[in-house]
């Protein structure tokens, strides 16, 4: 989820320089595993990029009333998969709104959770098209939407099963990998599913992070609408500020317009402007109207920290003076009292909180929708345990109640949506997810972690996340800057085989 060359993918150099150097440290992982993930490198590399150069191409991205089974997108995309799965030699079921692709008869099994669907992309921030995979503008990577989450993990799933199947290896358990359709918009088809199926004993879900991710935030979406209101008044005004893109991605853009601005305003904003690092404002003065846009960093939402969010710096620019309450003002004064530049909601009244091992709670303004009476901010948030739904609905009705009341602003509190955080502490195979991480990367004793995503992992039984990503390194999905690295895609693979042969045989 980020953006234009970060420093972020600098850090991550190091850990394959270790990983080049690690073979000899051997914790705990079997000799056929490790060789089935050699041959698996050494004969599908090439396979696994055109299969991923296949996946891309279709823009599976859900469309508001249009059932997934009905989407022409997921239907194709999903004959795509059945197309690759056969040719395979594996076995291939469509239940609709879930795929599984299997391998083994044995009655006990093991689950690969996946998705296939992905988030809108916003094509004139590409270089190339999203949905062609581009190999050529960065050399080292692989860019388009759906590269890191989740049609990229797809692609090395399928790989690492082919490869196991070849080899003949004999399995105790059979190996399903689940390709779920509306991860990113609706967890209902798969939650009616998983109460009618048998499924997989143990689980890994590969759509997050290394080395093996057992606990995720809570999810959470406030929505607070500003009543427009007409204003006749010759001092400035705010008339109009956008921004955002969609719930899930921190925004890089944003916009404004202030009426009856004159030079001596803008010269002012222009000068504060200079101050801020890693967010360039654009300002153009016709006659008395000042239009300010701003160009941060889009991350995915879970991960504020990597992203520069343009709402709340346009707003932190605009913030000495206080802006009349006509609805744009109102939202502007709201964010700069509430939000800030702070990412935890620490000026939020009571709400911030946080717990030692998953983090802070995030408190991210994502997206501004225009509606014909009212302007509504959505503010995506990411909660760790230790407060109950309950309590963080109060302390934030609270918290709205009483900035309304103290700036006798005409807002309206909508539906807010607060899920809760997942931990998983009992599943069996966390140590050998560890051990194949260690053995492959040479990062020794890691140590499971907290994300603030959330994953299918919490509808499965004894499921973790394990991978793709590596930690400390930036996460690019959901971000107009999607993409694997080359080095990453081949460690993948090699990960990925050596723990369905370690977690199957
Ligand atoms: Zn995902």
């Amino acid at each position: 989820m980020l953006n234009k060359k970060s420093i972020f993918n600098l850090i991550s150099i190091p850990l394959f320089t270790i990983a080049l150097t690690s073979s000899a440290l051997a914790v705990n992982v079997s000799n056929i595993a490790d060789k089935t993930a050699d041959y698996a490198l050494k004969t599908y590399k090439n396979d696994m990029i055109a299969s991923l150069a296949k996946l891309v191409k279709y823009n599976t991205v859900a469309v508001e009333g249009t059932s997934a089974n009905d989407n022409p997108e997921h239907i194709a995309f999903k004959a795509e998969l059945k197309k690759q799965a056969e040719t395979l030699g594996l076995d291939f079921q469509d239940h609709g709104y879930i795929v599984i692709i299997g391998l083994g008869d044995a009655k006990e099994r093991v689950g690969i959770i996946t998705h296939g669907d992905i988030q809108p992309a916003n094509p004139s921030k590409w270089e190339k098209s999203p949905f062609e995979l581009d190999m050529t503008s960065e050399p080292g990577r692989l860019i388009a939407r759906g590269t890191e989450d989740d049609k990229g993990p797809i692609a090395t799933a399928l790989y690492a099963m082919k490869s196991i199947k070849d080899q003949k290896l004999k399995l105790n358990k059979r190996l399903e990998l689940y390709i779920y359709m509306a991860e990113e918009s609706d967890w209902g088809p798969l939650e009616a599913y998983v109460k009618e199926n048998e499924l997989p004993q143990i689980n890994i879900t590969i759509d997050a992070e290394y080395p093996v991710v057992t606990a995720e935030k809570g999810y959470g979406t406030l929505k607070i609408a500003f009543n427009k209101q007409e204003v006749n008044s010759i001092e400035p005004h705010i008339s109009h500020f956008e921004g955002g893109y969609f719930g899930s991605q921190i925004p890089e853009d944003a916009k404004t317009i202030i009426e009856n601005a004159d030079v001596s305003l803008l010269q002012r904003l222009m000068n504060k402007a200079k101050d801020y690092a890693g967010i360039a404002f654009d300002f153009q003065l016709e006659s008395t109207r000042l239009t300010i846009t701003a160009l941060g960093k889009s991350a995915h939402s879970s991960k504020p920290e990597e992203g520069i969010n343009a709402i709340p710096y346009l707003a932190n620019l605009l913030a000495d003076t206080r802006w009349k309450s006509n609805g744009a003002g109102t939202l502007v004064n709201f964010i700069n009292d509430n939000i800030g530049l702070g990412l935890e909601g620490k000026k939020f009244g009571n709400i911030a909180y946080h717990d030692d091992f998953m983090g802070p709670m995030t408190v991210s303004p994502t997206v501004i929708k225009q509606n014909k009476n009212n302007i509504e901010l959505n503010i995506n948030i990411r909660r760790p345990i230790g407060k109950s739904a309950k309590q963080l609905r109060a302390e934030i009705n609270t918290a709205i109640a009483t900035w309304k009341l103290k700036n006798m602003a005409d807002i309206t509190e909508l539906a807010h949506y607060i899920g809760d955080p997942f931990v998983q502490n009992s599943a069996p195979h966390i140590d050998t997810l560890l051990s194949v991480f260690s053995h492959y990367t040479g990062i020794k004793n890691p140590q499971p972690i907290s994300i603030g995503g959330g994953t299918n992992s919490r509808l499965f039984p004894n499921a973790v996340s394990f991978g793709p990503s590596m930690p400390g390194a930036e996460y690019t999905g959901h971000s107009e800057h999607e993409f694997i690295t080359m080095e990453q895609f081949e460690l993948n693979l090699k990960m990925y085989t050596a723990v369905m042969v370690e977690l199957a045989k």
